[in-house]
């Protein structure tokens, strides 16, 4: 018996279907926008090199420019000050980065409540249809959020009170961080904290939460909806950037059909 041609042979016979989770790349990918006095992101961007012309005839390459939280991307540990000695994005072990994804889908709620908290009660009610969140495994969010990932303004969805998108409670992500066997936390908005997660204590819980406990978060993932609440095996890349606080990622998700 062979586990991996048994795998190639699944994929090729579409009994294990490849979802993709990751966002395009361009420069209309929506990026964060932290109100002043802090510094922000830049807006992803391509830098032609050569395009079979004088300046490499028969070749066509660019540089890029990316921040490293810009797109569908992974936080690492050392992102928050809560974890500034933990591991860079470079420091993660491959073997981490596969790994099963409970999915909890809260999009009904977010319709009616942008700013919607998922919680601790939320999650053990999820645990009782479908059983404990997975060790060693990513807890993946559905807030449907991914059909507003082609424009900036729906995206952010600010008002002059800041940004209002669904995220994570206080309590939730203090459990998640130290209670729960998950590896992480995978989102669909621009990051793993609401968009009123600024004025939350301690602010960003999620970031201060669960990276400060060498947790991983994954942002700006789209497709969940296709996946299973329980049973898809998750493939997170991100570039091994050395001393990176993160890096835009290639998602998947395998799904048995
Ligand atoms: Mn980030």
């Amino acid at each position: 018996m062979s586990i991996l041609r048994d795998l190639v042979s699944a994929l090729d016979g579409g009994t294990i279907e490849v979802v993709d989770l990751t966002a395009p790349l361009s420069g209309e990918t929506p990026i964060l926008k932290l109100p002043p006095p802090f510094a922000d992101t830049i807006t992803f961007g391509l830098e032609e090199i050569s395009r079979y012309d004088d300046r490499g005839p028969a070749w066509y390459w660019n540089n890029i420019h990316t921040g490293e939280h810009t797109g569908t991307h992974l936080d690492a540990p050392i992102h928050w000050v809560t974890a500034k000695d933990g591991e860079d994005v470079s420091q993660i072990q491959a073997r981490r980065l596969i790994a099963p994804a409970a999915v909890i889908d809260v999009s009904d709620r977010v319709a009616g409540d942008p700013d919607f908290l998922l919680t601790v009660d939320d999650i053990k009610r999820w645990e009782t249809s479908h059983g404990p969140l997975p060790a060693g495994g990513w807890l993946l969010v559905r807030t449907g959020w991914d059909a507003r990932s082609s424009d900036q303004e729906d995206f952010l969805n600010a008002d002059e009170t800041g940004p209002h998108t669904p995220g994570i409670s206080v309590e939730a992500a203090r459990w998640l961080a130290s209670e729960a066997p998950v590896i992480g936390v995978g989102v669909e908005t621009v990051g793993t904290d609401a968009g009123a997660a600024h004025s939350f204590d301690p602010p960003f819980p999620c970031h201060a939460f669960v990276l400060g406990a060498g947790k991983y978060g994954l942002t700006q993932l789209q497709n969940l909806a296709q996946l299973p609440p329980v049973g898809a095996v998750v493939i997170a890349a991100p570039l091994p950037i050395v001393g990176g606080s993160g890096s835009p990622a290639r998602v998947l998700a395998l799904v048995e059909r």
